[in-house]
């Protein structure tokens, strides 16, 4: 009897796994017009090709949720130049994959070939980390390579079904960010996975499942032989994705901000700095919950500004005169950031601009604001010294005059002007020294 049972439970396991459900629209909710016209003619001319062509991935998780798609990808069982053949508006890109851009109604969407997991041959580093898998496969195949249940789920605008190999369905109702596979495995694989558990559980609401969750703590330090270049895209995802504040608690909570990424570890353990770092992130979570622009420059300035005061302080300190020292302190600290971050040098160089302005924004004496104000750089600099304000640092008043003085026309900005307050003499002896005659000369 119970033989008989322990068979029946053993045969049925893998036919279960590999048999998805085939989740019907009465029960899911999704209709097809949920899907942008581009992505739903993109997929009809790749199924009337006769391939199997899907919305893959976040569009469908986030659309159970609630939430508007960032983006559509479609996955197919045709291969990437087969896909190139059939759209005439497409390229195939992508080195580690190859995948092809294809552009109808205004959008360009993703599609992606089904990929094999890594299980087997895949070329790993030293710690398991996965250095190609481009291997096509099945959808079941690919499927299981991907990293979350709620992110393998396959919606057919034909029939508006979602073949859910994982149970992603139901664990998006439970509230529940589960890994696919070992967690271990998949940790190990790619520890950017790592991060990515806390992005989508922050994003989502979601609680992560305790077997995904217990490993972190000791796979935390794995991270440090993620490529600069990828973290740098994942830690801007996190920070830009609206829901930062609650993602940092949470990589906080879960060790992953100690001591492999310096800029966490800035963020989170200096007490001066905290007030103003959580300010910014919520000003920033409130600007991309209402649609407006960011900058991640202007994130990163903030971020890093802290870093940049004590070095600034350390090097006045030696004697090096204020503009100069500041110069140092920065670079000082970009270096320090850029080594793990790969800090792209567009955005160091608006980190910068932004930083440089805050002693000249200081700084109001004769005619000076009439040429800060011109600076391209200058309405992020004010919204930095917003800030500033705002956790105590800076002085209110000298905001709000900056305020003032922006929304003034040319004969109001003039009457705020003050004179010089040092003899001319003076002066001229101390210009080397100020840092904002130092850098209006240049
Ligand atoms: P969003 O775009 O909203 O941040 P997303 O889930 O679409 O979330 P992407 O980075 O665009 O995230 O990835 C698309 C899909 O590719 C994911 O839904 C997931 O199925 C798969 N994927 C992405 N990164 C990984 C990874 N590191 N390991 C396994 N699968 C991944
Ligand atoms: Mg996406």
């Amino acid at each position: 009897m119970i033989r008989k049972l322990l068979r029946r439970v053993f045969n049925k396991a893998p036919a279960r796994e590999n048999a998805p459900a085939l989740i019907p629209v009465d029960t899911h909710g999704i209709r097809r017009d949920a899907i942008p016209p581009g992505a739903r003619q993109t997929i009809a001319r790749l199924q009337e090709s006769g391939h199997a062509a899907y919305v893959v991935g976040g569009a469908v998780r986030d659309l159970l949720a609630g939430i508007a798609p960032k983006d559509f990808d479609i996955a197919t069982d045709a291969t990437p130049e087969r896909v190139r053949g059939l759209f005439r508006r497409s390229r195939i890109i992508g080195r580690r994959f190859r995948i092809v851009h294809v552009m109808a109604g205004g959008e360009t969407m993703e599609v992606s070939t089904f990929r094999a997991g890594s299980d087997g041959e895949a070329e790993t580093d030293e710690h398991g980390r996965v250095l190609r898998d481009n291997v096509f496969g099945s959808m079941a195949e690919d499927a299981a390579r991907r990293d979350f249940t709620i992110n393998a789920l396959y919606y057919n605008p034909a029939d508006e079904t979602i073949t859910d190999y994982h149970h992603g369905v139901a664990d998006l109702q439970r509230k529940t960010l589960r890994i696919i596979g070992d967690p271990r495995k998949r940790y190990r694989e790619d520890p950017v996975r790592m991060l990515r558990a806390v992005r989508m559980a922050a994003k989502l609401g979601l609680v992560i499942d305790p077997a995904a969750r217990a490993p972190i703590h000791e796979m935390a330090d794995l991270l440090e032989n993620v490529p600069a270049a990828r973290l740098f895209d994942e830690m801007l995802k996190l920070l830009l994705s609206g829901h930062a504040v609650a993602c940092l608690k949470q990589l906080r909570e879960e060790g992953l901000h100690h001591g492999l990424l310096p800029l966490l570890d800035v963020i989170m353990e200096q007490p001066l700095g905290e007030r103003f770092v959580w300010l910014s992130l919520a000003s920033t979570d409130a600007r991309v919950n209402a649609g407006k622009p960011t900058s991640p420059g202007f994130l990163f300035a903030t971020l890093l500004w802290h870093e940049v005061l004590a070095a600034w302080e350390a090097h006045k300190q030696n004697g090096e005169a204020p503009f100069p020292a500041l110069h140092t302190a920065m670079d000082e600290v970009l270096d320090i950031q850029g080594g793990k971050l790969a800090i792209t040098r567009r955005i160091a160089a608006d980190i910068k601009d932004i930083w440089a302005l805050q002693p000249r924004l200081e700084n109001r004496a004769g005619r000076r604001p009439l040429r800060v104000i011109e600076q391209a750089r200058f309405k992020a600099g004010y919204d930095f010294l917003l800030l500033r304000a705002e956790s105590g640092e800076a002085d209110r008043a000298l905001a709000d005059w900056w305020q003032t003085f922006m929304n003034a026309d040319t004969e109001a900005r003039l009457a705020m002007l003050t004179p010089e307050k040092k003899p001319a003499s003076r002066r001229r002896r101390r210009g080397r020294k100020n840092p904002d005659a130092a850098q209006e000369a240049s």
